[in-house]
């Protein structure tokens, strides 16, 4: 059987190589984190070595002739594909909501579209893309860009389909063909979307999805020498895996990884917004790389912060993620429910103050909104990504200390500010030590933006012409004065 029955939804279950589908000889377990015990979803293709070779071969060849297509026939190609997507929302939507726990509401109000205008942004910017002729040193110079090759995309398990499309269309628009390496706890969306290429008018082999283990077949992918790209977005341990791997082979590589945002709260600021959007960092169940984790409060408002934090967190609906009215969705997985708890007994043990939460709730996946007031900035709990509903709370005297403990982690991936001073936002701003900053604000981001991390938070820039320099060779063509008509 090629496909999964998931909810009325019929889902591939096998990998896509060269335009077919095709299974592997063992498989691994799909559940949902609604009812781990009760919901199994499908039975997914485990890739091995024999997988990934094929893979790669297949975007070797498909290569040949998705690299020759001009970029309007590329485009063209993207644009049916976000079609597609949107008019597969509420398919997409649902089979991530029951893989993985997605807040339904926000899948179809948000993700899903937001997954499509990844590939119209980038069919657009690659038409929309000149080279530069210049004369100097008595020659016509040209700097043109060419396709790299295949590139493996290794994507993680929170919000897979939408972070897969950012990484997805950029490869894809400057003319390299994919293999595409979902996580293997939230492998589903990246099937439906296999499917839809398909229908988009690819040719075989410029689209492959290999499903399985990370540590199996992911390897052995970025083992491939054939392959001339690696992108990733994950953890920093796996990004060490790989970046050897890409370096043994002299691939260029980019890496999204881990987070551990401030957010920094001035005296100046609308303290109720503050709060709020403090509160709302549980979004997701903490399951989200941007979060602003790290509370970090002036300490002449402590007391009213606290006071409307705890109301808005008090707040917010835990539920089913199918529920329109819920706002905190179960953890991923149970083994992430685990590890998200052994932080919070680590930090109890060690003396820090859980001042809400820090239990499990009973009978469901959902973790408890849970905030912590450290014993130092050193503890565990302060400085490592625990990626749950955990956020940390801690008080400064003054913005240089405010700064201090902002860039006082190895990660830099963004941060939060709230102020009322524009001139304190400039400041704060040019500070901190992260890929990102919002003022006032948190998660939109414009997609011909950089987005990436400083420190262990990431390589490499993704966003606008940053994602299609790097899946580029460029090369500059050089033609002497007055020697060619
Ligand atoms: P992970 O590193 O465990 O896995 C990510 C992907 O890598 C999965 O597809 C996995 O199968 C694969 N993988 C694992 N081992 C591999 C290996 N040896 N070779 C090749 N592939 C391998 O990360 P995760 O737990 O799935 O994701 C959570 C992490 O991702 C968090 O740290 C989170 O902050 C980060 N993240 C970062 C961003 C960003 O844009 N910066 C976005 C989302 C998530």
């Amino acid at each position: 059987m090629t496909h999964a029955d998931v909810d009325g939804v019929a889902v591939p279950t096998g990998h896509l190589i060269g335009g077919e589908w095709v299974g592997s000889p063992t498989t691994f377990e799909s559940r949902s984190p609604i009812d781990w015990d009760a919901m199994h979803l499908a039975d997914i293709a485990r890739g091995d070595d024999a997988a990934a070779a094929a893979a790669v071969g297949a975007a070797v060849d498909g290569f040949a002739t998705w690299g020759s297509f001009t970029v309007h026939e590329r485009a063209e190609v993207l644009h049916r594909l976000a079609d597609l997507i949107d008019e597969n929302t509420d398919e997409i939507a649902h089979v991530e909501t029951l893989d993985m726990g997605f807040l339904e509401a926000s899948m179809k109000a948000r993700l899903v579209g937001r997954g499509a205008l990844n590939f119209r942004t980038y069919a657009d910017l690659i038409v929309a893309h000149e080279e530069r002729t210049w004369n100097a040193k008595a020659m016509w110079n040209t700097v043109q860009r060419m396709p790299a090759g295949p590139a493996v995309v290794i994507t993680p398990w929170n919000a897979p389909f939408m972070l897969a499309t950012w990484k997805l269309a950029p490869a894809l628009a400057a003319g390299n063909s994919i293999i595409h390496k979902p996580a293997e706890w939230s492998p589903l969306s990246a099937a439906l979307l296999a499917g839809l290429t398909l229908e988009a008018g690819f040719p075989p082999g410029a689209y492959n999805l290999v499903q399985g283990i990370g540590s199996e077949v992911g390897d052995a992918l970025v083992r491939d020498p054939r392959v001339r790209r690696i992108t990733f977005t994950g953890s920093p341990p796996t990004a060490r895996k790989i970046g050897e791997a890409a370096a043994r082979n002299i691939v260029p590589f980019t890496a999204e990884l881990g987070g551990k945002g401030p957010l920094l709260v001035f005296a100046d600021c609308d303290l109720d917004a503050a709060a709020k959007k403090a509160a709302w960092q549980f979004d997701d169940s903490g399951q989200v790389c941007l979060a602003g984790t790290r509370l970090l409060v002036d300490e002449s408002i402590r007391d009213e912060f606290l006071e409307r934090f705890h109301a808005h967190a008090d707040a917010l609906v835990v539920g089913d993620p199918r529920d329109a009215s819920t706002e905190i969705a179960p953890l991923a997985h149970p083994d992430h429910r685990d590890r998200v708890h052994a932080f919070v007994e680590r930090a109890r043990a060690a003396g820090d103050t859980i001042v809400r939460g820090g239990q499990p709730m009973t009978d469901s996946m959902h973790y408890e909104p849970t905030l912590i007031e450290p014993a130092s900035n050193d503890s565990e709990v302060v400085q490592s990504e625990i990626f749950g509903p955990v956020l940390t709370f801690q008080t400064f005297a003054d913005e240089a200390e405010a700064i201090a403990l902002a860039n006082s982690t190895a990660y830099g991936l963004s941060a939060i500010v709230y102020t009322g001073s524009r001139e304190r936002a400039e400041r704060v701003g040019r500070l901190l030590r992260t890929g990102l900053v919002w003022v006032n604000t948190f998660l939109v981001r414009d997609l011909t933006a950089p987005f990436g991390g400083c420190g262990i938070s990431g390589i490499g820039r993704e966003g606008g012409d940053h994602a299609l320099e790097f899946h580029a060779d460029l090369k500059t063509l050089m033609i002497a004065d007055d020697t060619c008509t």
